[in-house]
Order: C-alpha cells, then sequence, then structure tokens
C-alpha cells in the first residue's frame, strides 16, 4: 500500500530529525520538513496532508502547476514551496499557487517575480534568496560579493526581493555543492544567514538539507529541510 509505504519514509525522516535537533539542542519545532514531491503523483501529496504534511516542494512549474491543483482537487490543504531554476516566463504561473518560493538568485528575475506577485496574487509571497556556496557563477545561486557578474550579486537580490510591495524576504537557501564536504557548505551558509540578518533582521529562514545531507544541515541552523527520496523512495533517473 503507497500510504503504508510513505507513512515509513515519513516517520522515519521525522526520526531524523528529532535526533538531529536532540543533537544540536535545538527544538523540532524550528524546523520545517518540506517534502518534496517532483515526479510523484498528486494522490501522494493527498496521502502526505492526511499524515500531516503541511509543506511540499516542486522544482519544474510545468510539474508543479498542475500538481498543485489536482491535489486541491482532491483536498489536500498544503503549502507549495517551488525550489528549483525558476525562469523568468514562469513567474507569472508560480506566483498562482506558490506559497513561499526558494530559488531567487538574479535581480532580473526577483524583478520579475515581484511583478507577477503584484499583477496575479494578493497575499505577500515569501521569497529565499538561493546562495551559491562555491560561488561558481555557472551553477545556480546568488554569489556574496560578486563582481562579476552583478545581476547575480547577492545583496542586491536581496534589496530588491525586499522592495518588492508583494515580496517578502524570509531568508537564504542553498544546495551542497557535490565537491564541498555537506559540514561546510551548511556553515558558510549559515554565515551568508548572519549577513542577510543584519540588514534584514526578518528574514530568518535557512532552507538547507535533503534526504543525504539532512542532519549537517539542520547542526547549521536549517529552519526548512527539502526531503524527497527518503520520504517518497528513490526516483527514477533522469536522463
Ligand atoms: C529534488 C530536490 C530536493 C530533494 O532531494 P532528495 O535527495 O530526494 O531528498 C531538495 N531540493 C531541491 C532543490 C531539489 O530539486
Amino acid at each position: 500500500m503507497r500510504e503504508e509505504e510513505i507513512a515509513a519514509g515519513l516517520s522515519a525522516v521525522r526520526e531524523r530529525i528529532a535526533a538531529a535537533c536532540a543533537a544540536a539542542r535545538r527544538d523540532p519545532a524550528e524546523v520545517t520538513l518540506v517534502v518534496v514531491t517532483k515526479t510523484y503523483p498528486a494522490s501522494d501529496v493527498q496521502v502526505l496532508a492526511h499524515l500531516g504534511v503541511t509543506d511540499v516542494g516542486e522544482n519544474r512549474d510545468q510539474e508543479a502547476a498542475p500538481k498543485a491543483a489536482a491535489a486541491q482537487a482532491l483536498g489536500a490543504q498544503v503549502r507549495w514551496h517551488f525550489v528549483g531554476q525558476l525562469q523568468r516566463n514562469k513567474c507569472r504561473s508560480v506566483v498562482e499557487y506558490a506559497d513561499v518560493v526558494h530559488s531567487v538568485d538574479g535581480v532580473r528575475l526577483a524583478r520579475a517575480l515581484g511583478g507577477a506577485a503584484e499583477r496575479h496574487r494578493e497575499r505577500p509571497l515569501d521569497v529565499l534568496v538561493q546562495v551559491s556556496i562555491d560561488g561558481d557563477p555557472a551553477r545556480g545561486g546568488a554569489v556574496v560579493g560578486s563582481t562579476v557578474d552583478p545581476d547575480r550579486d547577492f545583496d542586491r537580490v536581496a534589496v530588491t526581493i525586499a522592495e518588492a510591495s508583494r515580496l517578502r524576504l524570509a531568508g537564504v537557501m542553498a544546495v551542497a555543492p557535490l565537491h564541498w564536504a555537506a559540514e561546510a557548505a551548511f556553515e558558510r551558509l549559515g554565515e551568508v544567514s548572519a549577513r542577510l540578518r543584519a540588514a534584514h533582521p526578518e528574514a530568518t529562514a535557512v532552507s538547507a538539507g535533503m534526504s543525504a545531507d539532512l542532519e549537517p544541515a539542520i547542526a547549521h541552523g536549517a529552519t526548512h529541510v527539502r526531503i524527497g527520496s527518503a520520504v517518497l523512495g528513490t526516483r527514477p533517473k533522469l536522463r
């Protein structure tokens, strides 16, 4: 039964989160579990909601938009987190169903999202700045102290979000680079979060940690962990 499978994955992940919080002397209530449902159907979202999951994540608008509508039609009440690379021409669609966008890493993207939110939604949209941990502009993420590409400058991205009337600057997000130890990557993200909070005290969210590395993420202050395979099963390899 799919429900039993998901329930088992979910309880294992909840135990890992509780153990990581105990080790870090943190209150588990500070850590939001976002179950990443990419490649899995809306019926799984319904099961997750039934099991008490309040937050789900998706990384592609083409998949997320119809799934959010289908899950709502099934009666699943969840908050949708957009965690993937976002193209400017998808902003209009994303602001219609997303409650939180974790992955804004450019000034032009922030402006496009702010404009779409003003035109197509009433409530403010929570937005996190995606951070490039290794400063390599070839991959996703805004660069702290960037000089190469002003569009990707972390401070400028943050200010652009903060100044948009229908966006709420909520914090930072990162994916640990492959060639970095997760510990070092999340320690670095913690430093970037402190830098952001110095200028924007309300931007407290730290989105870090996936199935393989949620423990070091929680040790370094994650407030949101984004967990897919450990709850829902191993996804088929993409191409
Ligand atoms: C898929 C995905 C996750 C979840 O990954 P798992 O390893 O399955 O837990 C987290 N964050 C982002 C940005 C993702 O695309």
